[in-house]
């Protein structure tokens, strides 16, 4: 049985009240690990109704004795239908405190970057469930995949330009997963004006990308850290970068002595990036692009007898809904393949997904089922994750979604 008094409003010491969401008997134990998501079916929707919340509101998530773990937001049509931003209930869920969340995360970057490009905000794992803030210096880029964080848009902005104070905050909210929270797609610029290409540097090198139509917020700092390790894996070597987009990882093997370097992406756009970046960086003799659909591209190359010392493999995912698994995980194993088909004798493989459904281990098991359909052996030398930038939140699996092996490819 349940008081009055339990079933009040939660207030913090700022004396806001929340309305509250009550979790089932035994439904906790996954919050109290450190997770942050409730699903609907955990809900005593006896005790408090989903219909009554409204779409996108503050709550107090508590569990079945009343207590409350925190404030969250609530969206009762989705299948995680509240996430938690706030243990405790102390303070309110307002500019205050992603200001402060923001400098916690900008506190970590900027200790591990000396120049500031980097991904500033990456959701659960900077606490701020459904955002993700990239900084390119002074331009800012959002993306919001929560019905919850998008009526917290503004709240958002506010905290960035007291923080950073940047030129331009865009948003560029038009993800794939906005569609499970039945969120229009739009890119917005509520701060300055976005320029039709922006400045990105990594690790000295200096690119440009058009923000507004590339892919996601533009650049891929979830690889940064992986393609440092390029340098000691290139020098007077044959490169080849698959899917790749405007070049990372394909001028930086240019940048650290590749002796030749060829770039195949399906996207005219990301490989004229590709050859501006080649120029600017004073890199144009060892960069070649080719404009290709990747399976039919490296089945070409290996009909004309080209060989490489290091075949860069990092796609777009292949498996974006755990329904896809299995057709995506072919797709891997194909392309891992003809990869390992261009390799030079003892060459390397860097193998590559952004797929969360795609376990390391199945990755490994792919590349290896590659392998030895070919009669080779593979040693893994190094296993990859997401840039630091990107924290893995150890109780959310979810964050920890990319994924990759440099391998060297041996004769059977
Ligand atoms: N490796 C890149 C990120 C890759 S993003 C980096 O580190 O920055 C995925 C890229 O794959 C996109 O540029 C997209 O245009 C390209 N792409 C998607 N499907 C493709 C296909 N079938 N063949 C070739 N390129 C493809």
């Amino acid at each position: 049985m349940h008081t009055e008094s339990e079933d009040a409003p939660v207030s913090t010491e700022v004396e806001v009240e929340y309305p509250a969401l009550f979790l089932k008997k035994g439904e906790d134990a996954r919050l109290r690990q450190g997770h942050q998501w409730v699903f609907s079916n955990e809900v005593d929707t006896v005790r408090s109704p989903l219909n009554e919340f409204k779409p996108g509101e503050i709550v107090a998530i508590c569990d079945a004795g009343g207590r409350a773990f925190g404030l969250g937001y609530i969206n009762p049509q989705a299948l995680i239908c509240a996430r938690l931003i706030e243990r405790g209930v102390r303070h309110a869920i307002d500019k205050s405190l992603i200001v402060h969340r923001l400098n916690v995360a900008l506190e970590l970057r900027q200790r591990l970057y000396a120049e500031p490009f980097y991904r500033l905000v990456f959701g659960e794992a900077d606490g701020l469930p459904g955002l993700v803030l990239d900084r390119f210096d002074d331009v800012i880029v959002g993306q919001i995949g929560t019905l919850g964080m998008e009526n917290l848009k503004d709240a958002v902005v506010e905290a960035v330009v007291k923080v950073l104070k940047p030129r331009t905050f865009v948003w560029k909210n038009n993800g794939s997963v906005r569609k499970l929270e039945t969120l229009p797609d739009y890119v917005e610029v509520p701060v300055g004006a976005l320029d039709p290409l922006t400045r990105v540097v990594e690790a000295g090198l200096e690119f440009a990308v058009d923000i507004a139509n590339g892919q996601k917020t533009g650049w891929f700092f979830d690889q940064r850290d992986n393609r440092d390790r390029l340098a000691r894996l290139v020098p007077g070597k044959r490169v080849l970068d698959v899917f790749s987009y405007v070049g990372a990882w394909g001028i930086r093997s240019a940048a650290a002595g590749a002796s030749e370097v060829l770039c195949i992406d399906s996207s005219a756009a990301a490989l004229k990036a590709v050859t501006d970046a080649a120029a600017r960086n004073g890199l144009s003799e060892r960069v070649r692009t080719l404009e290709a659909d990747a399976f039919e591209a490296l089945k070409d190359l290996r009909q004309q007898r080209e060989r490489y010392d290091v075949v860069i493999v990092d796609p777009p995912a292949f498996v974006k809904r755990k329904k896809d698994f299995a057709e995506g995980r072919i797709a891997y194993k194909r392309i891992f393949e003809a990869a390992m088909q261009l390799l030079n004798r003892d060459g390397i493989l860097i193998a590559c997904s952004c797929s969360h459904h795609m376990p390391r281990s199945t990755l490994l098991d792919t590349i290896n089922q590659g392998a030895r359909h070919l009669d080779r052996s593979v040693q893994v030398l190094a296993q990859l994750q997401q840039s630091a930038d990107h924290p893995v939140h150890p109780a959310i699996p979810e964050t920890d979604y990319l994924k990759g092996f440099i391998c060297r490819v041996l004769p059977a």
